[in-house]
């Protein structure tokens, strides 16, 4: 998968000079940027990036050009591929488990930041990681509101959070909280009871926190509203001022999603259509990947093979990818215009996270054209 080299103006004009039969991921540089800027210039603290979302060199590479020095990473390849685009970058190490020789492959790559969430992988750590480094007690709440709750596999309970922190209280390590409310959360509250329980836990554990990571799951603009980030910030903001009101700890956030979703979307093409079904060229094997586990986008629109927005009456569609799998179908039906025929394309906004990073080849598809393009809007 490369990037063609020249840069198109316009997803319309695109589709309809070239016809593409394959998927098509159009990647817009500027929206990544004005993203990373958005939380650079609000977010209360240092903003790093997970990695995980998007790892596309042009993405990193965007980030970086728009002043991201610090990044999230869970993995050695993860760790591998930031320091071959960017020796200097900051790499928070954030998967809570690691085997010794991830551990040691953090290590020799001077990664001094790590998450925690239960006693013996705290014991490995401060056996091979560097005295000085932090360390990072991660907890989790039972908490409704996201769209997918990544707490249910992570995170120490608050009690267990306490003896986390009480045994590294002694240690020559720097001391940090971190959670993660599950990805887009569009409900600001989350961090607000978060951030409460943090300062509770600390409190009782007798332990002043460095820093707070309050993690990624900040929303994107999945559904029909844009969500309003700098709400997000202030709640954040007064949530620490209110609760831990002396010994501030410094704030630290992770998104991966909310910042490189919008830069991407994807037009996908009508290969046949039977009353109400709809064939795609891509399904949840690949593009639509994240549809199954947390629904549809609710931006698309439907574009005839001559760049023209389809618009009037609409009727709901089965849509099925294009394996031969049964379970290659989206759980929801889309709304599209009665008009739709083959040849056009769905064209899904919001797809720059959890897509191509999930995608697989299943069946000989999943391959995407990739175009650049400098039109934000249309
Ligand atoms: C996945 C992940 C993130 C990013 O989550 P988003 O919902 O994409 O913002 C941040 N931190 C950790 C530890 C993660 O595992």
């Amino acid at each position: 998968m490369s990037f063609q080299e020249a840069i198109w103006q316009t997803r319309h004009g695109y589709l309809k000079q070239c016809k593409p039969d394959l998927p098509v991921l159009f990647f817009n540089p500027q929206k990544l940027t004005e993203t990373a800027k958005l939380f650079q210039d609000h977010f209360p603290g240092l903003v790093t990036y997970a990695v995980k979302a998007n790892p596309d060199p042009k993405v990193i590479k965007t980030l970086i050009a728009s002043g991201v020095t610090s990044f999230d990473v869970a993995s050695p390849v993860e760790i591998d591929l930031i320091k071959g685009i960017a020796p200097n970058a900051t790499l928070h190490y954030h998967n809570p488990i690691r085997s010794v020789s991830e551990i040691k492959h953090a290590v020799s790559n001077n990664i001094r930041c790590y998450s925690v969430d239960r006693m013996a992988e705290l014991e490995k750590l401060v056996e091979y990681a560097p005295e000085g480094a932090e360390i990072s007690v991660r907890l989790k709440l039972d908490l409704e509101g996201a769209a997918y709750d990544f707490g249910s596999k992570f995170g120490a309970n608050s009690n267990d959070c306490i003896t986390l922190l009480k045994r590294l209280k002694n240690s020559n390590y720097r001391t940090s909280m971190t959670f993660h409310p599950g990805t887009q959360c569009t409900d600001p509250k989350a961090w607000a009871l978060y951030i409460k329980a943090c300062s509770d836990i600390a409190l009782k554990a007798g332990c002043t926190l460095e820093r707070l990571n309050v993690g990624g799951g900040f929303p994107s603009f999945r559904e029909k509203s844009k969500p309003d980030l700098i709400a997000f910030f202030q709640t954040i903001q007064s949530a620490v001022e209110h609760h831990f009101k002396i010994n501030i700890p410094e704030l630290v956030c992770e998104p991966g999603r909310s910042i490189s979703a919008d830069s991407y979307s994807l037009a996908t093409r009508v290969k046949t259509l039977d009353k109400n079904d709809i064939f795609l060229n891509d399904g949840v094997y690949s593009g639509l990947t994240e549809f199954r586990d947390i629904g549809p986008v609710d931006r698309y629109n439907t574009i005839t093979s001559d760049g023209v927005q389809k618009m009037g009456n609409t009727a709901h569609y089965t849509i099925f990818g294009p394996t031969c799998d049964s379970l290659d179908q989206l759980p929801e039906s889309l709304s599209l215009p009665s008009t739709i025929e083959e040849g056009d394309y769905i064209l899904f906004e919001n797809m720059g996270a959890y897509v191509k990073s999930i995608t697989t080849q299943f069946n000989g598809y999943g391959h995407f054209k990739e175009i650049m393009i400098s039109n934000t809007e249309l």
